[in-house]
C-alpha cells in the first residue's frame, strides 16, 4: 500500500514497556523511525496530509525513562515525555527556569498542555513554538538516542528546519 494513502485508523500503535523496547521498535522501517507522544502535532499533520502515515507507530508518552524533572550537577534535566502541565507546575522549573514555566503555560489550552510534551515540541521545531526560545537563551541541550548511539546536542545546533 502507498504510505500516503494509509489512514490513521490503519496504523498499528505499539505501547513499549521500556525505552529499550521503544528504540528496538523504532528501528523497524515501518515506523518511519517516528515516535508518538501526545500526538498534538502528529495527529494534525497526518490528518492534513502533511506527513505520510506510517504503518506502525510507537507510543512513548508514558515511558518511565522519559518522565521526571531533576537537578543533576547544577543542571535541570527534563525527560522528553514530560508534559507542559508538568513543566509549568514543577518547583524546579519555577525556581531555575521561570521563562520555561511561563512558556509552558501559554502552549494552546489545558488540553494541549496535558498531552503535549517537551520532546514533541523540540522535535516538531515549529518556529511559532513557545518553549523553544526559553531553552535557547538558557543554553539548553538535547540528549538524543538510538539503539546504537546516544549524543548530546546544543539546541542552537539541533534545529535544521520545521
Ligand atoms: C490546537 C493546538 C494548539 C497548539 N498551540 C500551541 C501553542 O500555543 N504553542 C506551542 O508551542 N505549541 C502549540 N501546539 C503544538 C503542540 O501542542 C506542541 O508542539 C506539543 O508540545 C507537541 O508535543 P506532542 O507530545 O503532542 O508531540 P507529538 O505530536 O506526539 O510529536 C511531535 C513530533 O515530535 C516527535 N517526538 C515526540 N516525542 C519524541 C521523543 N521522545 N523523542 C523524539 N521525537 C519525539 C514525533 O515523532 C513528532 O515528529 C498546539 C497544537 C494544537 C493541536
Amino acid at each position: 500500500m502507498n504510505s500516503t494513502l494509509r489512514t490513521i485508523e490503519d496504523m498499528e500503535c505499539f505501547f513499549p514497556a521500556s525505552l529499550q523496547e521503544a528504540l528496538e521498535y523504532l528501528a523497524d522501517e515501518k515506523t518511519c523511525g517516528r515516535p508518538l507522544a501526545g500526538g498534538t502535532d502528529l495527529m494534525v499533520q497526518w490528518e492534513a496530509g502533511a506527513l505520510p502515515i506510517p504503518e506502525k507507530i510507537v507510543n512513548v508518552l508514558n515511558l518511565p525513562e522519559l518522565k521526571g524533572i531533576s537537578e543533576e550537577n547544577g543542571l535541570i534535566v527534563i525527560g522528553g515525555g514530560v508534559t507542559h502541565t508538568e513543566i509549568r507546575g514543577s518547583s524546579l522549573v519555577l525556581q531555575y527556569l521561570p521563562s520555561l514555566a511561563a512558556a509552558a503555560a501559554t502552549v494552546g489550552g489545558f488540553q494541549m498542555q496535558n498531552m503535549g510534551t517537551i520532546a514533541g515540541s523540540m522535535a516538531n521545531a515549529s518556529p511559532a513554538g513557545d518553549p523553544e526560545p526559553s531553552l535557547l537563551i538558557t543554553d539548553g541541550t538535547v540528549i538524543v538516542g538510538s539503539l546504537s548511539d546516544e549524543r548530546e546536542i546544543p539546541l542552537r545546533n539541533f534545529w535544521k528546519g520545521y
